[in-house]
């Protein structure tokens, strides 16, 4: 099963006793779920989703706050590979019960079908997470957070899009909006943000969930860090001996190790036999030891004699 799936089963089965809420919930999941299908000889208006508990849901709330008896009808579709859809029929709603549909901010027009949306106002916090949660539960979508972070939903029109980008900012995020074809998205694509989508939605266990995958992620891509470090360090160590190394051989051919002071020399020929170990274990070799910084400034010392003799490092 996908997340975002597992996601909205556990959004349909959150509890919700607020009268207040529950009527916000049924107008987030109508307004974005709600759609006409219009033939030359009837209107339908229809809730369609493939998500068993949802479909219960809109049902109990229609039942429960309107006194409304929308017919439910399953069918299988050969499109998403055999899933069953479930479908709720609001035709009734366009002739006897406009009045509700007012309530949720919907005009439908008995000659032509048509559908508007009006502003929906949602004034307390309580409402505005259960509006949110009912618009993402008919029209959303959450990726697969192993892969990618990503939230969308999409809305038919502007309005609404923007009406719901507004309720989320209330709670701090701050979603981003795109035209795609003929629908309005509202995204999210920080994790961290997705997080705190589903902790205002009340999707807790989805939440844990993300915040498992987000940290398990985070110490890889730590791990993988440490390993890039560790492998650029060894390649300027490698760098850096490499070029003593020819230096000190250049030192020889020319003039002979024996031109070179006695503490250069000793470090010279340490070098020589030792091409991959650092600076630090170098220091070590000598007798008596020297430090890292002490085993560095000689290096350095006999490269410049080495430049100085006329030692091409491109060479
Ligand atoms: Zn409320």
């Amino acid at each position: 099963m996908s997340f975002s799936l597992d996601v909205k089963r556990e959004m349909s089965r959150i509890e919700v006793t607020e009268a207040c809420c529950k009527k916000s919930e049924l107008a987030g999941i109508l307004r974005a779920g709600l759609t006409m299908r219009n033939t030359p000889d009837r209107f339908r208006l229809l809730f369609s989703t493939e998500n068993a508990p949802l479909s219960r849901r809109v049902f109990i709330l229609a039942k429960e706050i309107y006194g409304l008896d929308p017919g439910v009808s399953g069918r299988r579709t050969r499109r998403f590979r055999n899933r069953s859809i479930y479908q709720l029929n609001f035709s009734g709603l366009i002739n006897d019960r406009q009045e509700l549909l007012n309530d949720i901010g919907l005009s439908i027009s008995p000659d032509s079908g048509e559908m508007r949306y009006m502003n929906y106002r949602v004034r307390k916090r309580c409402c505005k997470r259960a509006y949110l949660r009912g618009g993402f539960l008919a029209a959303g979508s959450i990726s697969d957070p192993d892969k990618s972070y990503h939230l969308e939903v999409s809305f038919r029109s502007q309005l609404q899009a923007d009406e719901y980008i507004q309720y989320l900012n209330d709670f701090g995020l701050q979603p981003r909006s795109i035209q795609r074809k003929g629908y309005y998205l509202a995204y999210l694509k920080e994790g961290q943000e997705i997080v705190d989508f589903l902790n205002v939605t009340g999707a807790h266990k989805a939440l844990m969930n993300l915040e498992n995958i987000r940290i398990m992620k985070e110490m890889r891509n730590q791990v993988n860090r440490i390993v890039n470090c560790e492998t650029a360090n060894l390649s300027k160590t490698v760098d850096a001996s490499l070029r003593q190394t020819e230096s000190i051989r250049f030192i020889q051919e020319h003039a002979g190790l024996d031109s070179l002071p006695d503490a250069l020399r000793e470090i010279a020929l340490l070098r020589l036999e030792n091409p991959g170990v650092s600076l630090a274990e170098l220091g070590r070799m000598m007798e008596p030891p020297l430090s890292k910084s002490g085993v560095n400034h000689r290096l350095r010392k006999i490269e410049r004699i080495a430049l100085s003799m006329g030692f091409n490092t491109g060479s």
